[in-house]
């Protein structure tokens, strides 16, 4: 079977596809600097499949530390996560965004190259769409400036991975775009655990739940959308976690550079998301509508035909599910994996 390298593999996706890929019944190695995540987690992931992987630490930005994997591994294939993802602390950090995202996975490529595994899937977001587009999103559409240095270094490092399979046709590589992750695996034992307070939405739900947050602040009640509140397209990470596996059956498959939404094509506002979890966990969630958050669009899901059609895939998974998963994570884990 085929050996994978899960770049960022400790990590929040990383670790739910490492399960994926090992019931699968791939090899895999996770390198990772665990700047942003825990071993435990890729402990529990080898209880979890009763299967072992390999760990590496070690940073993508160094060139020894990566020619050395590939040395010692006869690797197939790579699924690249590594990458610093907090919106607020890349505008005020952005080199170190520009370092370990873009710099970083230029590394990655070169030492790829240096070894000659040509196949790579690509943690890619969905903020890179021009904020002018109007949902439902498809991959035709143009892309635009993300509005943060983050999306801004999801969007070049896109261009550059393109670039670089129009330069050379062995490379086989797939431009993942999530839409916006959460939940959790089923056994309530890995899941995301964000260090410090946390930016994003389900995160922030399932604090103030288990009491770790006073209350949520709603950014915006007043956009043009069924409720006034920001519409996403939530997408379970066991499902966005095996969009890699079809996506990497794909690139072993075909050349060339391609781009895949993964979302569920559905929206939903905060304050259904805010609510639904009220009422599948029978947990209350205080909070209070604040201004919005610069940067934010209105609306934003995902058109998923492109995936659904030619990888194969097909989300399994509704609101309900993710909200249920996420806090039975929570609960289990109020403080992470700490
Ligand atoms: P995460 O922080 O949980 O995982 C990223 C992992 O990469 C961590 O384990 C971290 O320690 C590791 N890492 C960071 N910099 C590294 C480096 N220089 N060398 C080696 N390892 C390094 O984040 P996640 O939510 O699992 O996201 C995975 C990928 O998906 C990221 O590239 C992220 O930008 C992208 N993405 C995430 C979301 C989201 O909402 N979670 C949405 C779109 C895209
Ligand atoms: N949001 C919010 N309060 C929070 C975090 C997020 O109201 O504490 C809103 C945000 O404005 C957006 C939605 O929830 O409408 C999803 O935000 P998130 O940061 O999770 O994802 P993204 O903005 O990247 O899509």
């Amino acid at each position: 079977m085929a050996k994978i390298l899960v770049t960022g593999g400790a990590g929040y996706i990383g670790s739910h596809t490492c399960i994926e890929l090992l019931d699968a019944g791939y090899e895999v190695i996770v390198f990772d600097n665990l700047s942003n995540s825990s071993e435990e987690s890729l402990n529990r992931v080898q209880d979890i499949t009763q299967k072992s992987l390999t760990f590496v630490q070690g940073d993508i930005r160094n060139a020894d530390e990566l020619d050395r994997v590939f040395e010692n591994h006869s690797i197939d294939a790579v699924i690249h996560f590594a990458g610093l993802k907090a919106v607020g602390e890349s505008q005020e950090k952005p080199l170190i965004y520009f370092d370990n995202n873009i710099a970083g996975s230029i590394q990655l490529v070169k030492s790829m190259a240096k070894a000659k595994v040509y196949t790579l899937v690509f943690s890619s977001s969905a903020a890179i769409y021009d904020e002018d587009n109007i949902s439902p999103l498809n991959e035709q559409m143009p892309t635009g400036i993300p509005s943060n240095n983050y999306g801004y270094t999801k969007l070049i490092v896109e261009q550059l991975l393109q670039k670089l399979s129009a330069s050379n046709p062995e490379w086989s590589i797939a431009l993942l775009r999530y839409f916006n992750p959460v939940g959790a695996h089923k056994s309530g034992r890995i899941g995301e655990d964000p260090q410090g307070i946390p930016n994003n939405l389900m995160p922030y739900v399932t604090q103030v739940a288990v009491g770790r947050r006073e209350k949520l602040s709603i950014y915006g009640n007043d956009y043009d959308t069924v409720d006034g509140t920001g519409v996403r397209d939530y997408i379970h990470v066991v499902d966005l976690a095996n969009a890699h596996l079809c996506a990497l059956n794909n690139r072993l498959q075909s050349k060339g550079c391609r781009a895949w939404n993964i979302g569920t094509g559905n929206g939903s506002s905060v304050l259904q998301v805010k609510d639904t979890f009220e009422q599948v966990n029978g947990i209350p969630v205080a909070f209070e509508f604040v201004a919005r958050r610069a940067g934010d669009v209105a609306t934003s899901f995902a058109d998923n035909s492109r995936a659904v059609a030619e990888l194969g895939w097909q989300p399994q998974y509704g609101l309900e599910d993710m909200l249920k998963d996420s806090w039975n994570w929570q609960k289990q884990n109020p403080n992470g994996y700490n």
